[in-house]
């Protein structure tokens, strides 16, 4: 997935549409935003970023699960087996991006799979079709023809936490260094429109 920021005007239909598509409950989230204030007033700016699982090519959480709940399908989608997953939270302490969450509801961990219900269905993610600017933008990056690979040809794009070498599949254009830092202090935490704010 690509995540354009310069068309990204933080309106929260991406999270909404993920609590709706994949009945997350309304204590936690699979997809949230960050938002970082940099300055002081009056020359205060704001910066944002839609977060949600990478689905990373080397998922840490599915090589730390006891139980082999959490695994990757053939296309790379990281998927967490609800009736193997025994909710000792493992993965949640393994992941570097704070993106898993425990469903209070089935005491199960579940994340972000890029909708896998509806790729199958040829479908895109719930948040990539709601998205009013078409700041987000899913397919294969294997194809060198898709709109994806297009985009990342033709722009510089960043991942989170690149150190921890999981090679991250969420992609990021002109991502401010403020909202990409690993700085993750909860400054206010709001659970229904599920985003956090930081000040640095
Ligand atoms: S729906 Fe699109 S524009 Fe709105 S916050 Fe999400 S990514 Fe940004
Ligand atoms: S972002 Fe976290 S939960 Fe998602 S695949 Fe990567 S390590 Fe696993």
């Amino acid at each position: 997935m690509v995540i354009d920021i310069r068309r990204c005007i933080a309106c929260h239909a991406c999270t909404v549409a993920c609590k709706a598509e994949m009945a997350v409950p309304l204590e936690v989230n699979a997809t949230w935003m960050k938002i970082v204030e940099k300055g002081a007033f009056p020359d205060v700016r704001r910066f944002w970023l839609p977060r949600l699982c990478n689905n990373c090519t080397d998922a840490i959480c599915a090589r730390n699960c006891p139980t082999k709940a959490t695994y990757k399908r053939e296309d790379g989608i990281v998927m967490v087996d609800q009736h193997r997953c025994i909710g000792c939270k493992y993965c949640i302490a393994s992941c570097p991006y704070d993106v898993r969450y425990i469903n209070p509801l089935k005491n199960i961990v579940q994340k972000c799979y890029f909708c896998s219900h509806r790729v199958d269905a040829g479908l895109l993610p719930a948040c990539v079709e709601t998205c009013p600017t078409r700041a987000m933008v899913f397919g294969d990056t294997n194809d060198s023809k898709s709109e994806i690979s297009q985009l990342l040809a033709s722009n510089a794009t960043v991942v989170l936490k690149k150190e921890m070498q999981t090679d991250p599949q969420v992609f990021y254009i002109s991502a401010d260094e403020a909202a990409m830092s690993s700085i993750e202090e909860r400054i206010n935490y709001y659970t229904e429109t599920a985003f956090i704010k930081l000040r640095i």
